[in-house]
This record gives C-alpha cells, structure tokens and sequence, in this order.
C-alpha cells in the first residue's frame, strides 16, 4: 500500500505543534491521524480511542462514558478535559501530537485554547475534513476496526487484504457498536450542533484549513502534510 511505503522512508520532522484534525464521524480523522502521526512519530491523541479503552477495561471513566457513547451523545466537558490535559502533560507530546475527535463543544476549544498556551505550544493547526453527508453513512457502517491495534479498514473503500483481519496484526476486524445504524444519526446530529460552530471559531482564527475527505486515503495524507509544512 502507497501509505506503508510512505511510513517506511519516513522524514522524521518534528511536529512541533498541536495540530486538531476536525470533522464529523466517519470523515477519516482516525484513519489520517494515523498516518500523519506514523510520518512524524507524534502522538495520536483521540478521545473516542481513550474512552473505548476505559470502556473495555471497565474503569469509573469507561462505566460513566458507556451508555452515552452507546446513545450517541456526548461525554461531559469536565471528563474530556481532565482525560486530555493529564494526557497532553506526559513527556512524548512535548513536540507535538495530533488531536482527533477533541474539542467538540465551543467550552472544549476554549480550555485547549488556554491549554496550549500555557504549554509553549501556541496556535494550533486546524485541519477540516470536508466531507459529503451522504458518503459519511457509507464510512460509518463499513468501518471496522482492529481489536488489537486499532487499525481503521472499510469493507467498501478500504478492506483488509483477508476478509476480517487486520493486515498488520492479524486481529479480528469488528464494527463498533456506535456504528450501528440507529447511533449514527445521533452522532451527526450532535456533531452538527455542538461541534460544526467550531470550524467558523478557528476560520476566524486564521488557522483551519480544508480538505477534500472524499478522496483517497493516500491524497487526503498528501493534503494534510502540504498544508501543515505551508504552516510552519
Ligand atoms: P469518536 O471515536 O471520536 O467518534 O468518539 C466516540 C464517542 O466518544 C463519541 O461519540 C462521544 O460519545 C465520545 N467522545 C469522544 N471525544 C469526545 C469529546 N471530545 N467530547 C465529548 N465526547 C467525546
């Protein structure tokens, strides 16, 4: 795959920043910042990703988390920020990560915004993945997802060399269980009410850039690294 190849002659750049990739579910933040942060071996830091981990492990967290994760909604402000500051604090994100699924409400941009700031990291890099409503149901019901290493496939765009393996490891490929039919509509309805006013937020900051999410894996990674090298 043109992406493997990428990863294997990487440039080994530093990040040097915070950089949000923004969008609503099924767009490819997840499969892109897995990319981007194999290019520049920077954290992957997604919210969705830590909060199914603590579901899984049956955590206080992941047992709060649960069943509005499971109805689609979204997880309280102050667990968001408490899960993600203690994360952005650790030493490996010190020269930069890549931010996936936060923030999703105006009070999360706000905090991270304070956040950055007081952690030498300034502005962040926006990333906005346009994406055609219509093609988002698609991503949705055929994404599944590696059990063991979190590797993201589609049955229609992206499938797995063999039928529900993950080509890495070998894990068995699963759906989520909020990419049943009955959340997805949930999920973009809080998506568009809580999350999409934030794209006006960092437009007007000067920082967002668009990219077109419809294309290929390998285009939109493409994309990503000219606008974030252009914004050095
Ligand atoms: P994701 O994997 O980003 O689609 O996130 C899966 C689910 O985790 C979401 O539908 C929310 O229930 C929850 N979640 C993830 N990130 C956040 C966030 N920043 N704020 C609130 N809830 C979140």
């Amino acid at each position: 795959m043109a992406e493997a190849g990428q990863s294997k002659k990487r440039p080994l750049e530093k990040l040097d920043r915070a950089v949000i990739f923004i969008g609503p579910p099924g767009a490819g933040k997840g499969t892109q910042a897995k990319e981007i942060t194999r290019l520049y071996g920077a954290p992957h830091l997604s919210t969705g990703d830590m909060f199914r981990e603590h579901v899984e492990k049956g955590t206080p967290l992941g047992r709060q988390a649960k069943p509005i994760m499971e109805n689609g909604g979204l997880v309280p402000d102050p667990i968001v920020m408490g899960m993600i500051g203690e994360r952005i604090s650790r030493p490996d994100c010190a020269h930069g990560f890549v931010l996936d699924g936060i923030p999703r409400t105006e009070a999360q941009a706000k905090w991270l915004g304070e956040l950055l700031k007081q952690g030498g990291f300034g502005r962040p890099a926006v990333i906005h993945f346009v994406v055609d409503p219509g093609l988002l149901l698609k991503r949705l019901t055929g994404r599944r997802m590696c059990q063991v290493g979190g590797e993201i496939y589609n049955v229609y765009e992206r499938p797995p060399k063999v039928p529900n393996r993950c080509d890495h490891d070998g894990g068995e490929l699963v759906q989520r269980p909020d990419d049943r039919e009955e959340v997805i509509g949930p999920r973009l309805q809080a998506y568009a009410e809580q999350t999409a006013p934030l794209v006006e937020y960092y437009r007007s900051q000067g920082v967002l850039a668009d990219v077109d999410a419809a294309a290929e894996v390998a285009d939109v990674t493409r994309r990503v690294t000219e606008i974030l090298r252009k914004a050095r």
